[in-house]
């Protein structure tokens, strides 16, 4: 059962024994959770599984499976609570790959209830590699999600089956991307990590299909966050030559950002039909505007995707820790949250997870 342990502000839906009197209570929270480089964090990605059906070549070896364990279900909402509680208004479940996670579902229900510090309900997002998305969109949104990412590096069928190294894979992620879109799961992202030599022959052809889709296409710049040794600064396709590449062919025209703290640069077509988006944390990196932290399947805070630090929150929590002492371990963890990420400098160090592990 959640405790509630300190003077009451803002509105939270909590779990468990307070669902069961389906009454929402009120606890305290700070204003905004910050860190000490004066950023306002209010996005959090938790990860509910390090499993993951594909074997995307930058990704994963292939080799290795799951390496961390996962919380319950119960666990994670608890969890999330706290965050919600202190100032985060958007929440992505990620992994591995979230659609394998038993529960997810009931997860996303409860999240659904939760009320941020503002009473609003959250924004609600999920990443995920598509494949399993055909018949677990409906009962997604049925649920209370609001938006999907789906994963999708070619759109040519051989090199989407060659990257993500599992046969019939394209059509079935497009089959998940258009069920997706029919149950009003949008505005839809498709995230493609372009490689050098490997999908960045890709680029004119995802133009396209973000016209004839109706979908966002977001290119993403490959980071050193892989289980094996694919990265080197080469095979990174950098924003300016993915711009240079589409204006060969088609008029871009820059969208200004929707908030400080976007990732993307966006960029629609001359006829206003159709958008793009740029995430270049590599060439154009903009860990000034940050805004996330992250919560991995085992409950360990990450503040930066290159930490060489966690945090362990859960094992906080199987402690016994009361809900105010596990605010107050959020709060000086973020505040301690890294600067910048060092990718290409001398000296960078790859963090002990990767990507798969991490929660993307
Ligand atoms: N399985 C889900 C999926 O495929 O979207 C969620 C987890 S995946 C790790 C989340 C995102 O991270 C995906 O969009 C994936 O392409 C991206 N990603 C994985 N490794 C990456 C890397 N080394 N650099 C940049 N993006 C990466």
């Amino acid at each position: 059962m959640l405790l509630l342990d300190s003077a009451p502000r803002a509105t939270l839906w909590l779990p468990m024994a307070a669902a069961s009197l389906s009454a929402s209570l009120a606890v305290t929270s700070g204003s905004q959770l910050r860190d000490s480089h004066g950023r306002v964090i209010h996005d959090l990605r938790v990860s509910i599984t390090d499993r993951c059906n594909y074997k995307c070549i930058y990704c994963r070896t292939g080799e290795l499976g799951a390496l961390y364990p996962e919380l319950e279900i119960e666990e994670y909402w608890r969890l999330i609570g706290l965050f919600v509680s202190l100032g985060i208004t958007k929440v992505r479940l990620t992994g591995g790959e979230p659609l394998l996670r038993r529960g997810l579902i009931g997860l996303v229900e409860k999240l659904a209830a939760m009320r941020t510090v503002a009473g609003e309900p959250l924004d609600l997002a999920l990443t995920t590699n598509g494949h399993l998305l055909d018949s677990l969109a409906g009962p997604l949104k049925a649920a209370g999600l609001n938006r999907v990412t789906v994963s999708m590096d070619a759109v040519d069928e051989d090199v989407f089956e060659r990257i993500t190294r599992v046969k019939g894979s394209f059509r079935t992620v497009l089959g998940g991307i258009r069920a997706a879109r029919a149950a009003g799961l949008t505005p839809l992202k498709i995230n493609c990590v372009l490689l050098r030599g490997f999908n960045d022959d890709q680029i004119e052809g995802f133009a396209r299909f973000a016209r004839e889709e109706n979908v966002v296409v977001r290119f993403i710049e490959f980071m050193p966050l892989e289980e094996g040794r694919l990265w080197t600064p080469e095979i990174v396709v950098p924003l300016k030559e993915i711009v240079a590449r589409i204006s060969r062919t088609q008029t871009l025209v820059e969208l200004p950002p929707r908030e400080a703290s976007e990732t993307a640069r966006r960029y629609t077509f001359a006829d206003g039909v159709g958008e793009i988006g740029i995430i270049a944390p590599v060439s154009q990196p903009f860990c000034g505007a940050c805004s996330r932290v992250r919560l991995t399947s085992d409950g360990k805070i990450r503040t930066c995707l290159f930490s060489q630090v966690e945090h362990d929150l859960y094992g906080r929590m199987r402690a016994g820790a009361s809900d105010a002492e596990l605010r107050s371990y959020i709060a000086r963890t973020v505040h301690g949250k890294e600067a910048r990420h060092h990718i290409g400098e001398p000296g960078f160090l790859k963090p002990s997870r990767s990507m798969v592990h991490i929660g993307g």
